[in-house]
């Protein structure tokens, strides 16, 4: 492939990135890097009356987050910028005109009042309106009108718009790297407004303008844009870019976690888990909306989960770095259908990418988790303790959960747990336990082991009896990490300290 792809990400910042949003950006920068490209943000904000506060900075803050750092964009400029189209206003009406003049748009006058009482009358037979080759000539434009009389209209100041003139009954070809051929008729299209009466372009012509004076090579992006192409197509074709054109690729759905339609926002409020990447806070109804980074993902993780949402990188390896997939992504291997979002499996990649984090980098985060908690611990306990909770946690808010048992001795006694396993003879087991425990030396998880197993064997003890009084007494509950591990970090002398004083408490409270 040459050596110039230029891709774009081009959202409009009308509230939060979904994280189909969020594909579109990952997939564009993968197909960028991977073939030594750029990757280029570009804000199509020409709709004012969709935009919302906030949003701009909160899709930037978004791909910095996940390390998706456009190489031209509003932040970093470039060389064809600027990169906002409120910025480029003034570039677009000279394109519509050129159209005009070409005979491949033309100036319509209809007022709203009188496009809602034709889609009105329409209704009323049981039709649809559509603005299109059947009907312009009995409308209100510059196909209906002499030039003099659109001339007098434009210079009294009437209110217009300019509308793309499809030429009837014509194929138009279109190729999807990911649908292939696609092929659509003319006649079932209307005529889209291209340059709006506010002075501001459409969608549509900002954005195959901007393609065009950016030099993109692929448009990358969701499914939903696809009935938009048809029109994009045959604007490079009225405009003679058609051998500038873009390859086109558009991206699958992605689907409910059942499967059935388009993951929504309602679908995360639902089902407790965020579709967003970062927190949302809604600047009109004040709504809070969840994100990965604030619920404890890493953006590692977030990536590698978004990537297979379409991407089949064809083995069954699940577990990606960013470099990973730049170097496996291809765009053939997209697939057609929808992919099922499913929110566990979010929380294994999770998970897994903190197995992959090192023992360095999740040190730091212990330690801070500790600090907040009011615990200080030395490198040397934390290292200790990070191969015991490494394998137990699944976000790093779970560190404190995990560990806390080694920091804090219990004062109260999980009652379920004492009803349970608490038995008449079991205070007097743990005190010949604690007796053993004395003359164990050194205290290392080994030794402890052997000690405990030697005692349980010699008494003829059942191991699981001993093992769950013993846990009540070190943690007060039923869970926590390995009971060699944890009387080992905690050493003889907190060891004895938390039998004694459980075995006097368990027997108060009973
Ligand atoms: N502004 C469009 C959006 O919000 C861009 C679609 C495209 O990539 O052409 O998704």
């Amino acid at each position: 492939m040459n050596q110039n792809i230029r891709v774009r990400f081009a959202p409009s910042p009308t509230g939060p990135l979904h994280i189909g949003g969020l594909r579109t950006a990952l997939f564009n920068y993968l197909f960028a890097k991977k073939h030594g490209g750029s990757f280029i943000l570009r804000i199509e904000d020409t709709d004012q009356t969709r935009y919302v506060p906030g949003a701009e900075e909160y899709i930037q803050e978004s791909l910095e987050w996940c390390g998706l750092i456009p190489d031209e964009g509003p932040r970093q400029g470039g060389g064809f910028g600027p990169y906002r189209q409120s910025e480029r206003k003034s570039l677009y009406r000279q394109y519509a005109l050129r159209l005009v003049d070409a005979g491949h748009a033309y100036y319509a006058f209809d007022t709203p009042e009188e496009l809602d009482k034709l889609r009105n009358d329409y209704d009323l037979r049981g039709e649809t309106f559509v603005y299109d080759a059947g009907v312009r000539e009995s409308l209100n434009n510059s196909l209906t009108m002499a030039p003099s009389q659109v001339e007098q209209l434009i210079e009294s100041g009437t209110p217009y718009v300019i509308r793309f003139q499809f030429v009837p009954e014509k194929e138009i070809v279109m190729e999807d790297m990911v649908r292939g051929e696609v092929v659509v008729n003319s006649s079932t299209l209307d005529d889209k407004i291209l340059f709006k009466s506010d002075g501001m372009p459409t969608y549509h012509l900002a954005n195959v303008v901007d393609d065009n004076l950016m030099a993109i090579t692929h448009v990358i992006r969701g499914e939903e844009w696809l009935p938009s192409l048809p029109l994009h197509i045959s604007l490079y074709q009225a405009f003679d870019w058609e051998h500038l054109m873009p390859t086109f690729a558009h991206l699958p759905l992605i689907m409910k976690p059942t499967g059935k339609g388009k993951l929504s926002k309602r679908d995360g409020e639902k089902g407790g888990f965020p579709v967003f990447p970062l927190e949302w806070k809604d600047p009109v109804t004040t709504q809070v909306s969840p994100g990965y980074r604030e619920e404890g993902y890493l953006p590692e993780a977030c990536i590698n989960l978004i990537a297979l949402l379409g991407w089949n990188p064809g083995t069954e390896q699940e577990l990606f770095t960013l470099e990973e997939l730049i170097e496996g992504f291809q765009l053939e291997k997209v697939g057609k259908s929808g992919s099922r979002f499913d929110p566990e499996k979010s929380k294994w990649f999770n998970h897994q990418h903190i197995q992959m984090i090192s023992d360095n980098d999740l040190s730091r985060a212990v330690k801070v988790e500790m600090e907040s908690n009011g615990v200080t611990i030395d490198d040397a306990k934390i290292r200790l303790l990070i191969p015991i909770i490494k394998p137990r946690i699944s976000f790093l808010h779970e560190i404190w959960d995990q560990s806390w048992f080694f920091f804090v001795a219990p004062d109260k006694y999980d009652e379920a747990v004492v009803n349970k396993r608490w038995k008449e003879e079991t205070p007097e087991k743990m005190k010949l336990l604690g007796e053993a425990l004395k003359s164990c030396e050194p205290f290392t998880v080994e030794s402890v082991e052997s000690v405990v197993k030697a005692l349980i064997e010699d008494r003829q003890w059942g191991m699981g009896a001993i093992m769950n009084a013993w846990r009540l007494l070190l943690v007060g509950a039923a869970k926590g990490p390995g009971l060699f591990d944890l009387a080992s970090f905690l050493g003889k002398e907190e060891v004895i300290d938390r039998m004694n004083n459980g075995i006097e408490k368990i027997v108060v409270n009973k």
